[in-house]
């Protein structure tokens, strides 16, 4: 095998569904219903005529992408760039895997290696479990015994969603729960980084009071607080800044106006930029990245729903640097060996292996 990627071909473009199991049921958000155990994950593996092989999770529609088979990989993917074939995207994940395969390198390295190795690591997995069952609500403790688990795995700070007020319960009775479970985690954790996220559950007029009650608790961030215009980012903020507070300020995820964040970025409205690790795509943070250096936002790409997103994002933070911490999803995708990635003590570890460092897992070998 040679290290160019001039000289390999794609010969073949298989499609995988792999399935993910976290480590327990997750219950609702501010928006959406329970989220389940796990679920199906699509995957793509890329062969080439030369038996290099790479692999990753299907960022899109793969039928469009068998027009590819017989392309150069170099007319695919430029591993100063990224995927430079639109109709190959799709095959991001993969393509960097297979270049990183090629050319002996971690796809860390490929983006730049301009962050650490060794990255901070949030759970992401706090959710509304005190809400259930519905017939007998857990309560409190339910979220509690969440944090204590995701503590034992290796995380150190944690991510609650908050916002029961926007469809669960009533409006006052949902903020008087957030800040219960808000103060709860604070006080049986007092070291740890808590991170909250309405999922713009909230108006920008009751998030301020929320804030009120939880001012003593130190958040690092308040995420997606209520659905983002300047009128109410400028009003937190200027609360933020009359309470002398460090807690950041995280939009971006849903359905992302790139343009308008760096707008509001530039405004000094947003501290961090969370558009989604796999929708936006490994390439199109690569194109990103030094946008939002230059406006003095951070990043931290969403990785919320597949434990391999988590990964993904770890290996563009150490790549691409400027990320601020990955969203750690616990939990497993069957057959994948994961074990190159290591969470320790709330600090994930990014392996040097080539590609991703995941082998190809054995439930995608060819049937035959
Ligand atoms: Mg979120």
């Amino acid at each position: 095998m040679t290290a160019t990627l001039a000289d390999h071909r794609i010969a073949r473009i298989d499609s995988h569904v792999l399935r993910d199991h976290y480590p327990r049921t997750v219950g609702r958000n501010a928006r959406l219903g329970s989220h389940g155990a796990g679920g199906s994950v699509p995957v793509a593996v890329v062969h080439t005529d030369t038996g290099a092989t790479g692999w990753g999770i299907a960022a899109g529609d793969l039928q469009g992408t068998q027009g590819l088979v017989g392309r150069r990989v170099d007319d695919l993917l430029d591993p100063a760039v990224g995927t430079i074939e639109p109709q190959a995207l799709p095959l991001d994940f993969a393509l960097h895997d297979l270049a990183g395969q090629i050319l002996g390198l971690p796809v860390h390295q490929l983006l730049g290696g301009r962050g650490e190795t060794v990255v901070p690591c949030y759970d992401g997995a706090i959710y509304f479990d005190d809400l259930d069952p519905a017939d007998a609500p857990r309560g409190l403790d339910a979220v509690l015994a969440n944090c204590r688990a995701d503590h034992d795995l290796g995380f150190r700070a944690f991510k609650l969603k908050i916002g029961r007020g926007h469809r669960w319960m009533d409006a006052d009775a949902g903020l008087r729960r957030d800040i219960e479970v808000t103060r709860a985690v604070r006080a049986a954790y007092p070291e740890a980084e808590i991170l909250v996220d309405a999922n713009d559950g909230y108006t920008g007029e009751s998030f301020l009071g929320y804030l009120d009650e939880v001012a003593d608790c130190g958040l690092f961030w308040v995420e997606e607080p209520f659905q983002e215009t300047r009128a109410d980012l400028r009003r937190l903020r200027a609360e933020l800044t009359r309470r002398g507070s460090g807690t950041l300020i995280a939009d971006g995820e849903a359905a992302p106006d790139v343009p308008f964040l760096l707008h509001l970025s530039e405004e000094g409205l947003l501290d961090v930029l969370l558009m989604d690790v796999m929708s936006y795509g490994i390439s199109r943070w690569r194109r990103v990245m030094p946008v939002l250096e230059e406006v003095g936002v951070r990043a931290s790409p969403h990785a919320w729903g597949q434990p391999l997103k988590t990964l993904y994002a770890a290996q563009l933070a150490a790549g691409l640097g400027n990320v601020l911490v990955v969203e750690g999803v616990p939990g497993h995708t069957e057959g994948v060996d994961g074990s190159a990635y290591q969470l320790l003590d709330g600090m994930l570890h990014v392996p040097d292996a080539p590609g991703f460092g995941l082998p190809l897992p054995a439930t995608t070998a060819p049937s035959g």
